[in-house]
């Protein structure tokens, strides 16, 4: 069969396809423990709900404007003036299908075959991906020093003559570190004298832990909205745990705009009204949700790292936002179990019926992500069972479900 070169090349989304290893395992009864989901257990926030449910009701659901309905941009403007600080005007914001579908378009209309993006590891998995799918090329820097932040000379020296842009997502997922402030002034000053785009992926800006804040690239920007080049990217997916509303937007000068929204009318042609009206709802709604599940994943953060003290040769920075912890398992990434970090996921869902995502697929061979995003039993009894499968320092047996087992590779 004929297909195209770049698209055959392009891999699943590694974090999709465990979700839906462990839904057929559950489907079969198997009782799975999921620590690889990106995605709060909260119930949507009901001003989204009955936002949504009046438009739906109304029975009058039809194309609605490519870049998004007035008010719902109306409301993202008044929360980038709330929560950044930065006047913007309707005409600076595009609401695309979830941030996922704004990076895209970002992607897609800044660069030209043979440009380069830069990507700082541990980065999210599907940046290197969607930049080769606009043709570019991916330009992955990784901190030499072992920590899970690039220095700003190993940044620098990444530039070429070709470097469209930067993406910078802090906090952090994989590794839920926050980015020093120093060092997100340098990037946007780099950026503004380089002449090249930074692309801010703030989709967990308000997720950060004991009284740290991200502090927003555009604080440092010397150029108004219109001259500047910092891109901002958000949505209602994390902060408010409305993954299945797909609702992103980006932020960006009014040229970047009208070409995003070009490309966008040629594709989605516009996001799903009764989505956007949920979107307004939680962006205008009673803001305590987002604070209490902060709380919430803090806690479980607090948890996460209590258990993995307990697990022998296991280093874990400690995360300072996001619901994701990238620790270290090299100790066990170098035996008959498994020799790097695929085989160690794929060894764990085995035996233990625990999904992670291999550090790998951030560019952080030896690292298994954990995400905490749910409960506290699972936390708990996810990192018992990786114990019991992994450490000979953990009792033999343990149960699974109903299931007594009993570990004979150790
Ligand atoms: N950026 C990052 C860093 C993410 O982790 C995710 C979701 N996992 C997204 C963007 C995409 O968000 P959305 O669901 O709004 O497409």
């Amino acid at each position: 069969m004929s297909l195209s070169r770049v698209a055959s090349s392009i891999p699943a989304s590694p974090t999709f396809a465990l979700n839906e290893e462990a839904r057929l395992l559950r489907e079969k009864g198997e009782p799975v423990i999921h620590l690889g989901i990106g995605e709060p257990k909260n119930k949507t926030p009901i001003t989204a709900i009955l936002s949504s449910a009046a438009k739906l009701s109304s029975g009058d659901v039809k194309y609605v404007p490519v870049d998004g309905i007035p008010s719902l941009k109306k409301a993202i403007v008044r929360y980038s003036e709330e929560n950044y600080d930065r006047i913007v005007s309707p005409l600076n914001v595009i609401v695309s299908d979830g941030a996922k579908q704004s990076l895209f378009n970002i992607l897609f209309s800044i660069c030209n075959p043979q440009d380069e993006v830069i990507v700082l590891a541990p980065y999210w998995v599907s940046y290197p991906d969607m930049i080769k799918m606009v043709g570019a090329v991916p330009v992955v820097v990784t901190p030499e020093d072992g920590t899970f932040i690039p220095s700003f000379e190993e940044i620098e020296r990444a530039i070429s003559q070709y470097t469209k842009g930067i993406i910078v997502n802090s906090p952090n997922n994989p590794s839920g570190m926050i980015y020093p402030e120093e060092l997100v002034e340098k990037i946007v000053d780099l950026c503004e004298r380089k002449g090249i785009y930074m692309i801010c992926d703030d989709i967990y800006h308000k997720l950060v832990f004991d009284g740290k804040v991200a502090v927003p690239a555009c604080k440092y920007t010397r150029k108004d909205i219109e001259n500047s080049n910092v891109i901002l990217v958000n949505g209602v997916a994390k902060l408010y745990g409305m993954t299945g509303f797909r609702i992103g937007w980006a932020i960006a000068p009014k040229k970047l705009v009208t070409v995003m929204t070009n490309v966008q009318s040629q594709t989605t042609s516009c996001v799903s009204l009764v989505m956007q009206a949920a979107a307004e709802g939680a962006l205008t709604g009673n803001q305590s949700v987002v604070e209490s599940l902060r709380l919430l994943i803090q806690n479980n953060r607090d948890v996460l790292m209590q258990e993995l003290l307990s697990f022998s040769d296991v280093h874990c920075i400690r995360p300072q936002g996001t619901f994701y912890a990238l620790p270290d398992f090299k100790a066990y990434c170098r035996n008959s179990v498994a020799k790097n970090s695929v085989e160690l996921c794929q060894f764990l869902l085995k035996k233990a019926l625990v999904v992670t995502v291999p550090g790998k697929e951030f560019g952080m061979e030896g690292h298994l992500r954990l995400s905490y995003a749910g409960t506290v039993k699972e936390l708990t009894e996810g990192v018992e069972r990786m114990k019991w499968a992994l450490d000979p320092n953990a009792p033999n047996d343990i149960y699974i479900g109903d299931r007594k087992l009993v570990r004979d590779w150790l």
